[in-house]
């Protein structure tokens, strides 16, 4: 009888961290919640901790640790607060697996933790590798880390190459779902809000992601993610819309073949695969397709016109070095206005490329580096923002 997996799960009360104790409650014999930690949910947080009972509970965000201890304590758990100690908790030896499910930019740091503790790691957190995907690659080759992506499209990419060389690669096609606004005119875009785009077609998913998927920011990062965990250069990474979120993605081959990975648009399905890994062992009777039922799966090119985030996006991976870090940290910033109605949907575009070119470059970013581009680029994306509408 082996012992329980014990899990981490770095943003427990948003939709990745809900679906990922779905799967903890699914298979009680293989893994326990060990440690849950959320910024801000803090009734939703407590609700989870009493049901899972985990030794460790995080909350992030100080003003809430009273009410979250006073509730937990007395069962037992141990609660803590800050950020810092979400990263000081990740040397914790019972942990065996972190499912970084925060969202953003917060996400690197506990990351980088708990590659240097030798965890395994199932990223949900897109905004790592993004931000700094080259130092991070780097860090695990000298670490026993793993990293299993959960993200749909990764985990597709991951599936398609079991077995295969990485040198019989020839490109990989990132499905996108073309998001809320897939066939919004372009004129009318700048009158979109975000009750628009909040209500996604396929996916279940938080209100930042969902807003990146509107303006298929989304997709470019996800090109900037696949290009370290699988080791291909973006303009080998060609990004497909496919409505119908189906198909994954797909691995072409030198050899003309063709590998795609299909399922239903259920983010359960690439958590328990990430979860089971290195084999395919969590067994489920639920979400199984037929696929009689999606006769109708189309492809289409994405339009880098109306979404020019894209070619934003190529534009920062091929100049490398700090400027995906950028894109992404006036994104959030631009996001976030966006959400508060401050701004057009079409600003956040604006936005992000007017950061992009005032900010300072650096070829070879160190970790300080990323953090003081951070630090500058959500600066000068809020210069940009309060200059549109003075307040
Ligand atoms: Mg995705």
């Amino acid at each position: 009888m082996n012992a329980q997996i014990n899990i981490a799960i770095l943003g427990s009360t948003g939709s990745i961290g809900r679906q990922t104790l779905d799967i903890i409650a699914e298979y009680p014999n293989l893994f326990r919640a060990y440690m849950l930690v959320a910024r801000r949910s803090a009734d939703l947080l407590i609700e989870q901790a009493r049901r899972f009972k985990p030794r460790v509970v995080i909350i992030a965000d100080e003003s809430l640790y009273t009410s979250v201890r006073e509730a937990l304590q007395p069962l037992g758990i141990i609660v803590e607060t800050g950020d810092k100690a979400i990263s000081d908790r990740m040397t914790d030896s019972v942990i065996d697996t972190v499912v970084t499910a925060m969202v953003g930019y917060s996400g690197l740091a506990p990351t980088i933790a708990a590659i240097h503790a030798g965890k395994d790691i199932a990223l949900a957190n897109k905004e790592t590798l993004v931000v700094a995907g080259e130092m991070i690659m780097q860090m695990l080759q000298k670490s026993r880390s793993r990293i299993y992506p959960v993200d749909s499209e990764h985990g597709a990419f991951y599936q398609c190459l079991v077995g295969e060389r990485h040198d019989d690669i020839d490109k990989l096609i990132l499905t996108a779902s073309g998001g809320p606004f897939r066939n919004t005119p372009a004129g009318q875009l700048p009158h979109m809000k975000a009750a628009d785009a909040l209500r996604h077609p396929n996916w279940d998913m938080g209100a930042k992601i969902t807003i990146d998927s509107a303006t298929m920011m989304n997709k470019g990062f996800e090109m900037i993610e696949a290009q370290w965990l699988y080791d291909i250069a973006p303009e080998r990474i060609e990004i497909v819309v496919h409505p119908q979120s189906i198909v994954h993605s797909m691995v072409q081959f030198r050899d003309g073949s063709v590998k795609a990975q299909l399922g239903l648009p259920d983010m359960h399905l690439p958590i328990r695969y990430a979860l089971g890994l290195p084999d395919r062992r969590l067994y489920t009777d639920r979400g199984k397709m037929t696929l009689a039922d999606y006769a109708n799966l189309t492809f289409e090119a994405p339009d880098f016109e109306r979404f020019p985030l894209l070619d934003t996006a190529y534009r920062a991976a091929e100049t490398g070095g700090n400027a995906p870090c950028v894109i992404n940290a006036a994104n959030e910033v631009a996001v976030a206005a966006f959400l508060n109605d401050r701004i057009r949907f079409t600003d956040i575009h604006r936005a992000i490329e007017y950061t992009l070119e005032h900010a300072s470059f650096s070829k070879q970013p160190t970790l300080d580096n990323y953090v003081n581009s951070n630090a500058e680029a959500r600066r000068i994306a809020q210069q940009f923002i309060d200059n549109l509408n003075p307040e």
